[in-house]
């Protein structure tokens, strides 16, 4: 199969996937849109055009919040896809605040081409709680968000400055519009 037609396959399986789950913001996106901007933001602003990579991006959450299994991912999409994934999704029998913990941790420790796709990940939900704030979250749940995201991020550095330098940016203006 050709990189286009993989590429459009994921995106069909996840979309079905997410079936029926919405993002947290006060607009309730479908959820789709999340893993296709971090797909997007992999490719445009990270110059990221290995198409596993891409493919890993739009699957990203697929097996933490859906019942796509490891199997299914390798078998449809390869091995080296499949474990990129599994790299980037949390294990969800811990406590919230444990998978948080757990993320800064294991960061610095990720592959290359995850790292980049966790840049892509806190890039696409700092933006929407920015843009777009659930509507029960404080301004102080924002800015701890925004600091969590940062210490995820410290670990992931020297994976791709482009990438970088737009989470700078990003930061930069979440702290001056939530006044932190
Ligand atoms: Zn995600």
């Amino acid at each position: 199969m050709g990189d286009s037609s993989r590429l459009l396959l994921a995106a069909k399986f996840a979309a079905r996937m997410h079936h029926g789950q919405f993002r947290k913001g006060a607009d309730a996106e479908p959820y789709i849109v999340h893993p296709l901007e971090v797909a997007r933001l992999l490719s445009t602003v990270g110059g990221v055009l290995d198409p596993d990579v891409l493919i890993a991006a739009i699957l990203h959450d697929t097996i933490e919040d859906t019942d796509t299994t490891e199997s299914d991912i390798s078998e449809m999409f390869g091995s080296r896809v499949c474990s990129i994934v599994v790299e980037v999704t949390d294990d969800k029998s811990l406590p919230k605040e444990r998978r948080k913990e757990l993320q800064e941790e294991h960061a610095p420790h990720l592959s290359h081409e995850a790292k980049q796709l966790k840049m892509c990940d806190k890039i696409s939900n700092i933006s929407d709680i920015l843009e777009n704030p659930p509507k029960d979250w404080p301004l102080e749940r924002m800015i701890e968000y925004v600091d969590w995201g940062e210490r995820v991020f410290a670990g992931l550095r020297g994976a791709n400055e482009d990438l970088e330098r737009h989470f700078d940016e990003l930061v930069e203006r979440a702290r001056r519009e939530l006044g932190a």
